[in-house]
């Protein structure tokens, strides 16, 4: 195996989810001896999801990490291989990028169901978001939602004090534009998440774990060109496994290495960590 140019900071892992820890409706009986292996070698990791199913962070790593030591076989130290801070939703870039931009604008969710998407925005510290069904009820007229209009309850919004103004001008805000050229946001999430950093030292050696090449490894593949482009030590390395979207004989879109499952991709990993350190 090649050093494709990275220099001596740290190594960091993101794991895709679905296809690497679950397969469909079962869960990998591996996912957990791989994490409790990567983590005995102090390497940090995240998960990315494009899923969420409007779980709070807290709450998607509760859930996940009871699935994950459900299905070991020989789960015995309870130690949190989950937590808010190394899992990335899909929404979750909010809380990085618009949550203090946001906090007292009036913002407007769209998403479903109800509590939880609330308990969401509550959580990225956006005080005066108003659920559109609540927005819905209170302009009856101007309606667009049907499901809301059937739904005769009385929610109350994130912050009950907002209620009052819903009727107030609702400007269409543009996000802040975000500098596509400036920002990796694989590696900006996972350097968020550095439990190792001891002295400052940051991760510049990222594997990822998919399934699946046109988005995974694709990740992968533009965020190499774009450290390039910058001259950056940073480099990631793409672990395609074929638990999920992959299967033999599939293009690969590039991946460094193809293997079996999870358990494969993590001593992979730790092999070339052990090579680099020598
Ligand atoms: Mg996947």
């Amino acid at each position: 195996m090649t050093d494709n140019g990275s220099g001596s900071g740290l190594a960091a892992v993101a794991f895709d989810i679905d296809g690497v820890f679950k397969y469909g409706r079962e869960w990998s009986p591996d996912g957990y001896s791989a994490l409790q292996r990567l983590a005995a070698a102090n390497i940090p990791h995240v998960f990315v999801t494009n899923g969420g199913g409007g779980l709070t962070e807290k709450s998607y790593a509760s859930g996940f990490a009871a699935k994950v030591t459900g299905a070991a076989s020989n789960a015995s130290d309870p130690a949190p291989l989950m937590s808010d801070e190394n899992m990335i939703l899909s929404y979750s870039p909010w809380k990085r990028a618009l949550g203090a931009e946001l906090a007292n604008r009036r913002v407007l969710l769209v998403g479903d169901p109800y509590d939880k998407v609330t308990q969401v925005a509550e959580s990225y510290g956006l005080r005066r978001a108003v659920h559109y069904q609540d927005y819905a009820r209170r302009h009856s007229t101007l309606n667009p939602f049907r499901q809301a209009k059937e739904d005769g309850g009385s929610h109350t919004a994130v912050d009950n004090k907002t209620t009052g103004a819903m009727g107030s001008a609702q400007r269409s805000q543009q996000p802040p534009a975000a500098d596509a050229d400036d920002t990796d946001p694989f590696a900006a999430a996972i350097s968020e998440y550095d439990p190792s950093a001891a002295g400052g030292a940051r991760a510049e050696r990222f594997y990822m774990v998919g399934d699946n090449p046109a988005s995974d490894i694709e990740g992968v593949r533009r965020a190499n060109i774009f450290h390039k482009a910058k001259g950056n030590d940073t480099a990631w390395k793409g672990v395609l496994v074929k638990t999920g979207v992959y299967k033999d004989g599939d293009e690969t879109n590039g991946a460094t290495t193809v293997v079996a499952g999870v358990a494969e991709a993590v001593d992979w990993i730790l092999a070339c960590e052990r090579e680099h350190a020598k």
